[in-house]
């Protein structure tokens, strides 16, 4: 039997789990690390913290499985996204906290760079929009911010790297510094068709390329762990950010196969195949995997701000249910929305509509309206965002979805499930391992040791829990998915420029 460790390395908390070669989850381990929140609108995480954490987690489930290094045949890495840290190469140590993605500190250096041919080059190069969300602007603010810091960095003294990066410097004892192209592809500096570092992008954003590390292919040799940290060297061979190894784990292995996950927000990713298709819908291009010898395969990305969030305000803003799974039941009670429609643009609307000054609104009540109507339309509208974004996918990409694999807390939600796939029009998935982002990096692993062969390997090792099929009348999917669409309008631009909010 050959075993495979999944290091998952959270916004909130580290996680390992030990995966057996049949994808069964012999042991997990998970401790949150601080957030820190220094201003309003600053998010930071200690690095350090973040490593001893992972560190912890590691030895938790090695000691769980009673297994030692020699029975891991590999290790494969998923993270949280776009988080920066810099740390000097001489000493190993971070030079500030890490930026987490989720941090707008950086959104007024933003007019620096907007320029309509800026704009241009960065979606044209990185697939990515100008925005502080990606790495570009956090490293600049460091280099800008930490005294001495761009000096050190033009000298060669200073590493840069997303988490993966971060944490595999560590495993390695210091020795490696090596990214894979599904993090590279996040920072705002990789040019995704030429697959290197862009020129141009690195003079724009001024980032010396002395700190950039190497880019490898999500499955390859990255190295060994330091002896120390398990007793034994063990072989790295999987690196990929969270929501692409999410969608390998679901197996997504075809173009036109597309995973959605419904936690807080709606995280959909659509296999483009071998072609960086540039969207039309304010989607993302991305790149989902790379097998070692093999080209990149690209993704469509797109997300949902408010997905079982929507839900969470029926409990905590609305009162109308006492915890989440409470709203299938009260939905169930009654067998249509009755042109009820809950738009969730409660903090704007993101792809394809892309509009901060939407905000969120129910339309239609009348006087037979109840809570159940507006159960059931939440659960619709969550529904309904889901599939205007997948309309767009197949708009950009010419591939039509084939069907839907969904993970995440609301897809445990039958019904939303069953609501998801008659507006889809497709049989909407729902498999057995809900840790996807973590099988997604033990697959790499494991591809890249030889535990499997090949895609259909992977595939053949994905298993279905319930499949949802179809079950609406053509008719009636276009009156909802009309009424949604006239809802929409109605919510667009509704915040006005010179409105302050209170
Ligand atoms: P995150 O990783 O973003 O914290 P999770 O994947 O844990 O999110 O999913 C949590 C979300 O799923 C919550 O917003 C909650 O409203 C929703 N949720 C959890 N269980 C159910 C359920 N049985 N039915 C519907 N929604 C649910």
């Amino acid at each position: 039997m050959a075993y495979l460790m999944a290091i998952d390395e959270g916004t909130t908390s580290c996680r390992t789990i030990i995966f057996d070669d049949q994808c069964r989850i012999i042991s997990v381990a998970q401790h949150e690390f601080t957030q820190h929140f220094p201003r309003p609108g600053w998010v930071e995480h200690d690095a350090d913290e973040i490593w001893e954490t992972q560190r912890r987690t590691m030895a938790e489930v090695m000691d769980q499985a009673g297994l030692e290094a020699g029975d891991i045949a590999s290790i494969g890495i998923t993270n949280q996204r776009e988080t920066v840290v810099l740390w000097d190469r001489r000493t190993g140590r971070p030079v500030h906290n890490a930026i987490v993605w989720q941090d707008r500190r950086t959104a007024d250096m933003i007019p620096r760079y907007d320029t309509p041919a800026n704009r241009e080059l960065v979606h044209r190069h990185t697939g990515l929009l100008l925005d502080p969300y990606f790495c570009a602007t956090k490293i600049n603010w460091l280099l800008e911010h930490v005294e001495g810091l761009r000096a050190d960095a033009e000298a060669g003294h200073i590493a840069f790297g997303t988490i993966d990066c971060w944490l595999l410097w560590n495993l390695t004892g210091g020795t490696v510094h090596s990214t894979d192209i599904s993090n590279a592809c996040r920072t705002l500096l990789y040019d995704l068709h030429k697959q290197q570092w862009d020129e141009q992008l690195l003079e724009l954003f001024e980032i010396p390329a002395a700190i950039l590390p190497e880019v490898k292919p999500t499955s390859c040799d990255f190295g060994a762990t330091e002896e120390s940290l398990l007793g034994a060297p063990v072989h790295i061979g999987g690196m990929i950010g969270d929501q692409q190894s999410a969608l390998f784990g679901q197996a997504c292995v075809e173009p036109g196969m597309a995973k959605t996950t419904y936690g807080t927000g709606c995280f959909l990713l659509m296999n483009t195949g071998e072609t960086a298709i540039t969207s039309e819908h304010n989607m993302l291009t991305t790149v989902g995997w790379q097998l070692e010898g093999h080209g990149p395969i690209y993704a469509l990305e797109g997300s949902v701000f408010m997905g079982g969030a929507s839900i969470q305000w029926l409990r905590d803003g609305l009162k109308i249910i006492d915890e989440a799974p409470a709203v299938n039941d009260l939905a169930a009670t009654v067998s249509s929305s009755e042109g009820v429609v809950l738009v969730p643009a409660f903090a704007g609307l993101g792809a394809p509509y892309w509009d901060p000054f939407a905000r969120g609104a129910i339309l239609g009540l009348t006087r037979g309206s109840t809570d159940a109507h507006v159960a059931r339309a939440t659960l619709e509208g969550i529904a309904c965002q889901v599939c205007d974004l997948l309309r767009a996918m197949e708009g950009d990409s010419g591939v039509p979805l084939t069907e839907l694999r969904v993970d995440g807390g609301a897809a445990a939600s039958d019904l939303l499930m069953q609501i998801q796939s008659d507006l889809l029009d497709r049989p909407v998935l729902r498999p057995e391992v809900l840790e996807t982002t973590a099988l997604g990096a033990a697959f790499m692993a494991g591809l890249a040791c030889g535990v499997y062969e090949s895609l259909s390997d992977i595939s053949a090792h994905w298993t279905q829990e319930h499949r949802f099929e179809p079950a609406m009348d053509e008719a009636d999917r276009e009156v909802q998915l009309g009424r949604w669409a006239r809802a929409v309008e109605r919510v667009l631009g509704w915040i006005q420029e010179d409105e302050h909010e209170a």
